[in-house]
């Protein structure tokens, strides 16, 4: 009998097995995968550490889990600066002053102040109705038409005028030559990759792989005092109140007998005839001097159960559906639904990190 089972060796899985082992309660971490680490899981391909389920970048800016986090493996000074490629003009990300500079020459920030003003005045828009007004009247036709439009339509698989305004909220301009992307106090990447940092957190505890819980779930319950579900939560309950709805992405991963293909880890295409919406090059991450290099396309579809769910859709429908579920799993009794899937929301990693070392603070 394990005080413990764990369901899912992704991060918020492994930081609270790690937790429970510190504090002296015996743990078993399954998974359905054949590898740990969940989404952040990293494979080695030609001496690359490769980003297998999307680009992953460390940044924080709570203290307490970046110095977690370091107990387990070091980071290096990685920054995300993405490159935006539209029809073969290249644009510095987040937008900045090199941005600005390149799109309209300006040189000052007051210069480029004006023309965004100048941009927005134009176009005359004062209530915005869909997703293209609202980015036109926040920075003007110029940014939206060649480093919005295509890249959003992309990742909606619809057009701008179709999409709500509120999916914008606001878009940071930058009147600075700064172009990291995160305003994070601590940023990088785990060095010899997140499966390494993983690991190292699951050191000395029981993992076995291939094993879906809900395929034998008596045979587990029956295992542990307690189980912690990472898994989605619409699947622990069979689906009977309906299907939560995802957005996907498919990787392209190609090796190229090449050394350097793009110069950065990530460009953003962001026309409309490009099928992808990125390029990853994964040996940026960690300043490779590989031979070759391994790039990933990335291809943003539509999700249909039996996919992998990567990015939740909180609209009405879903979290109306999900509140519905957290009430059935509020009476399960001896089970803790945690991490992205099992409480249906967007997470990045310190979040996750965090929400986990608060639930072991609550009940270990
Ligand atoms: P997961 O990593 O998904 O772990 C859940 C685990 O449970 C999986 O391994 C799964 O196989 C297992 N499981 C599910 N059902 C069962 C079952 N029935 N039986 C056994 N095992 C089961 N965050 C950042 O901070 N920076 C980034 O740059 C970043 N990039 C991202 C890019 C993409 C494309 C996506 C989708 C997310 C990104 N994130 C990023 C967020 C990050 O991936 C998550 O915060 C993190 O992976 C969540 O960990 P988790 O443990 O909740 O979930």
């Amino acid at each position: 009998m394990y005080d413990y089972l764990v369901v899912g060796a992704g991060l918020y899985g492994a930081v609270f097995a790690q937790q429970a082992k510190e504090k002296g309660k015996s743990v078993l971490v399954i998974d359905k995968r054949s590898h740990i680490a969940g989404n952040v899981y990293t494979e080695e391909v030609e001496g690359i550490n490769v980003h297998k389920y999307g680009a992953h970048i460390f940044h924080t800016n709570l203290k307490e889990v970046w110095e977690y986090v370091n107990r387990f493996i070091e980071f290096n000074r990685f920054t995300n600066s993405p490159v935006a490629n539209y029809k073969g003009e290249l644009y510095s990300l987040p937008f900045n002053m090199y941005t600005f500079n390149k799109m309209w020459g300006v040189v000052t920030p007051q210069e480029a102040q004006e023309k965004i003003a100048q941009q927005r005045k134009e176009a005359g828009i004062t209530e915005p109705k869909n997703l293209e007004e609202q980015a036109i009247s926040l920075v003007g036709t110029d940014i939206y038409e060649k480093l919005i439009k295509g890249y959003t339509q992309k990742q909606w698989g619809r057009p701008c005028n179709e999409l709500p305004a509120f999916i914008i909220k606001r878009l940071p301009v930058r009147l600075t030559f700064d172009n990291n992307y995160f305003n994070a106090l601590y940023q990088g990447i785990p060095i010899g990759g997140y499966t390494k940092w993983v690991e190292n957190m699951l050191d000395g505890i029981e993992v076995r792989l291939n094993e879906d819980y809900l395929e034998k779930k008596s045979e587990y319950d029956a295992m542990a005092k307690t189980v912690v579900y990472t898994g989605p939560i619409d699947a622990y309950f069979d689906y009977k109140l309906g299907v939560l709805e995802y957005r996907s992405v498919r990787f392209d991963t190609e090796v190229l007998d090449i050394p350097n293909f793009q110069g950065n880890a990530a460009v953003n295409y962001t026309d409309s005839e490009t099928p992808w919406t990125r390029i990853i090059e994964h040996k940026w991450f960690e300043f490779g001097t590989q031979p070759k290099t391994v790039i990933s396309r990335e291809y943003s579809s539509e999700w249909k159960l039996g996919d992998e769910p990567y990015y939740p859709v909180n609209n009405e429908k879903n979290t109306s559906l999900y509140q519905q579920y957290a009430k059935l799993a509020q009476k399960e009794s001896n089970v803790i639904f945690g991490g992205r899937l099992g409480e249906y929301k967007y997470y990045d990693m310190d979040q996750v990190i965090a929400s986990a070392l608060e639930k072991c603070n609550q009940i270990l």
